[in-house]
Parts: structure tokens; sequence; C-alpha cells
């Protein structure tokens, strides 16, 4: 007994390949709603972001926003930690060891980053929600667009665009809120009286967040992402991509349910063209590899559907790695893989070491410009600033010294109390005790130490000018 297949796995899209995508040709893509493994795994994994990204703004920490790029401030506050420009230097190896993560990642399995965590895909996957939610599933929304205008058009159009500018507007105020304290943010944004340079980037990255994730959506990955183009270089021929196996699914065409497709010459390829329904970018897996894929599965999970109804083997479009596709078994340590994986575990070892020996109390010195001058006891005498930084969460108080006096005298106080977090700028003389300097140009450090804790210290050089002949 044969059954058919349901007529609404067959849609009449041209079962040619494609040469120009719709988003090439310029045209709208509409997206076929799915279910499946992969997609679970996206919408936990942006679930979690999303949490990430909206939540922690919110969180305090010791009395203050627990994550805050204070920029008037010139510092960054990440729950109990303070960093300060000084300290930019971890925060740049931070986003290095990040981008070596991320080649490693893109050598194992490609596109991963664009199709799961990136963004530009996770805030477009929540705009295409929204427009499924309000304007309904794919020929709903062909429908729709061909409609002319009514009430009911007007409507759904009006509140998808009101959804994604809510987003938008939250988004924004969320990632400005990470450099402005985000509760009055919030309280100037809603009682309408915000301005200035804040006003300024939240009505600018609503405007970006609008555009990319609802306008351009694919566009931004295909055309206009840097990342997309050069991490091809990174691939091989064990690097795991969303492929189809032509193998097992050519010849494709149409057959009924239980038939042997075998014995009418095809493959496993019931040509239903579910997989470019649902592709966000509106491109034909079974084209080979494109640019335009981002690696985000919906192909996969739209052809294990069909593979299941049809029962078939799940898995005719999937991972595979091209050695895999010539027939051959995907090798996942490989020389490549494991020169990122040692110089990623390198970095994160050396950032950890830097961020222990980081030093929590910091010492400047600038010297006056004038060369020298003759104080009221006839002693030669060089001033300089020093600016003290305590960048620990406690008040403390300092001792401050010469490290090796010599023939110097500090003239300044001996002991210093600093609040959390406060920078001291501080006026000192140093005097020569020797009546014939052995050179014009002698060298000296300042020391600070931390009365309750001597392993907080930090030295600065600077030095002192004297006249040989006096
Ligand atoms: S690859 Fe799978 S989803 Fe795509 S047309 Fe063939 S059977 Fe349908
Ligand atoms: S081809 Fe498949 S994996 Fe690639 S973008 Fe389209 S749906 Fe995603």
């Amino acid at each position: 007994m044969t059954e058919r297949i349901p007529t609404r796995l067959i849609e009449t899209l041209s079962p040619t390949p494609l040469r120009l995508t719709p988003s090439q040709a310029g045209g709208a893509i509409h997206t076929r709603s799915f279910s499946g493994r992969f997609r679970n795994l996206r919408l936990y994994g942006a679930g979690f972001l999303f949490l990430l990204f909206f939540g922690t703004a919110w969180l305090d920490w010791g009395g203050r926003q627990a994550v805050l790029w204070d920029l008037s401030a010139h510092r960054f506050y990440i729950f109990g930690a303070t960093f300060w420009p000084q300290d930019f230097i971890l925060l740049s190896a931070l986003l290095i060891i990040c981008a070596f993560g991320l080649f490693a990642i893109t050598v194992v399995a490609g596109r991963i980053w664009c199709g799961y965590t990136c963004p530009q895909s996770v805030w477009t996957w929540v705009f295409m929600w929204a427009e499924k939610t309000l304007e309904g599933d794919r020929n709903q929304r062909i429908k729709l667009d061909a409609a002319p205008w009514n009430a009911d058009k007007l409507l759904r159009r009006g509140a998808k665009h009101g959804l994604w500018l809510a987003v938008s507007l939250l988004t924004a105020l969320t990632f400005v809120g990470y450099f402005t304290p985000i509760r009055p943010l919030a309280t100037e944004l809603f009682s309408l009286r915000l301005e200035g340079v804040a006003g300024f980037w939240i009505a600018f990255f609503a405007l970006a967040t609008y555009l990319n994730a609802g306008w351009m959506r694919e566009k931004v990955c295909v055309h206009m992402c840097p990342y997309a183009r050069f991490q091809s270089v990174m691939f091989d021929d064990n690097t795991l991509l969303v492929a189809y196996d032509a193998a097992r699914g050519e010849g494709r065409g149409p057959r009924r349910k239980g038939s042997d497709p075998r014995a009418q010459g095809l493959g496993d390829c019931i040509d239903c063209t579910l997989c470019v329904q649902v592709c966000p970018t509106g491109i034909d897996i079974r084209d080979g590899l494109q640019i335009d894929c981002i690696g985000c599965a919906a192909c996969v999970d739209a052809c294990d559907t069909v593979m299941d109804k049809m029962g078939y083997a799940r898995g005719l479009v999937g991972y595979r790695s091209q050695r895999q596709l010539e027939g051959g078994r995907t090798r996942l340590l490989r020389p490549r893989l494991v020169g990122y994986a040692g110089v990623l575990l390198v970095m994160i070892g050396a950032f950890v070491w830097a961020l222990q020996i980081r030093p929590l109390v910091s010492l400047d010195v600038s010297k006056d410009r004038g060369l020298f001058r003759e104080n009221a006891i006839g002693q030669v005498e060089n001033i300089y600033t020093l600016k003290i930084i305590n960048k620990t969460q406690q008040a403390r108080r300092y001792r401050l010294a010469l490290a090796e006096p010599g023939p110097f005298e500090l003239h300044a106080p001996r002991e210093l109390a600093l609040a959390p977090g406060e920078i001291l700028d501080l006026p000192v003389s140093v005097a020569l005790t020797d009546a014939a300097p052995a050179s014009s140009s002698q060298g000296l450090r300042f020391a600070v130490t931390a009365l309750d804790d001597p392993g907080l210290r930090s030295e600065a050089g600077s030095t002192f000018t004297a006249p040989l002949q006096r």
C-alpha cells in the first residue's frame, strides 16, 4: 500500500538549480517556520544570550551596576573588579583570545558562530518570529505582500513594525546602558527627558537594530560582514559544514511513500524544496557549498522532518566534511586544530597569570618642567607630581617613600588615605642632601605600599636634575 506525500510538502517552487538567490536578486525572502533539534539548540543558545545581554545590565554588585564601562570616569567595572585605562591591554588580550577561540571553532564547525550565536542572526530570528506571529507563516506572508492595502494589512504591518521598533529600542537602551548607568538612563528615556549624547546613541543603535534585523537581514551576512569573507580560508577538508549528500539524494523527484525510489531511478531527495523554504538566506543547499550559507542548519531540520515522514534515514542534508562527502572519515584531531588549541591554551594561561599579577595600586610620576630650584635651607630641589590610584574596592592607607633614598630626601606626607577607586594627584618635592652631586642627572624611584598588605605595592622611576658646580 503506497501513500502520497502530503501535498503541503511539495510546493511548486522550481526544482531547477537557482542561479540567483532571492537575496541576490533583491527579492524578499519568506522563510517557512520549522522545528527540529538544531532549531531547539539555537533557541536555547539564543535564549541564554538574550538573558545574559538584557539581564546583566540590570544586575547590581557591591552597590553599583555589575557591568559598566563608565566612559566619563574612565573605568570598567565587571562585578567585583575595576579596570582602568592602564589595564586595557588586558581587555585587548581578552578580545584576541575570543578571536582565536572563534578561529578554532571555525576550523571544527565552519560558520557555526554565524548560524547560532552571532547577534545579527539571533536578532534576525527574533524579528522573524515577530513577523510570523503577526503576519502568519510563509504562504500567508506571500499573500499579504501581494494583497492591496486594507485595514487588515495595515494593522498587521503596523503591529509588526511596532514590535520590531520596541525590541530595537530595548536593545539600544540595554547596549547604551553598559556605558551609562542604565537605571537613570531608562527613567530619562521613558519619561521622554532623554537628550544629549546618550539620546543620540540610543536612537542610532535602535535604528541600526531595526534596519539590520528587520530589513537587511541576510544581506548583512552575505554582503557586509567581513568575517564571512575571510573565514573560508580557515576551512579544511575536515571542517564540518552543512552539506547535501548528492550521492544519496540524486536523482531528485517526487514519488509515492513506500515505493522503491531506486526502482524509479530516484535518490532520497523528494524535491519538496522545504530546505529552500526555511533557509534564511534563500539558497538551495543542493547546489553545493555557497558563501551565502550561514550554517544555521534550518535546512537540516527541515530535511530530517521529510526523511522521517518518508521513512528514510536522516541526514540527507547534515553537518559533514568534504572528506566525508568523498567517502572518507572526518578527522577531528589535525595539526591546524591542535595548533589553534595550543596557542589558545597558552594565551588563556598568560591572561590568567596577567590578571593575577595585575597591580591593584598604580603609581605614575611626572617631573615638573622647571629643572631644579634651591629650597629655604639651600638644598637643590626637584618637583614631581605623583598620580596614585587605589584600584581595590576597599579604602586603604598607603605609605609613600623613596625606594632607595641614597642622597635624596622626600618632602611629602608619609601616609596617604585613599577611598576605593580614588585617584590622587599629589605634588611632592625631593631634595638633594649631598652638597656636590656625582652627576647632573640621577635616577630615583618612588614607592607606595599598602599598610595592611605589603604585597600591594607599586614603584615608578624618574630623574633628579642638579647643577654640577654650586
Ligand atoms: S533535500 Fe530534503 S528538504 Fe530539500 S528538497 Fe530534498 S528532500 Fe526536500
Ligand atoms: S543553506 Fe541551510 S544552513 Fe545554509 S543558511 Fe540556508 S538553511 Fe542555513
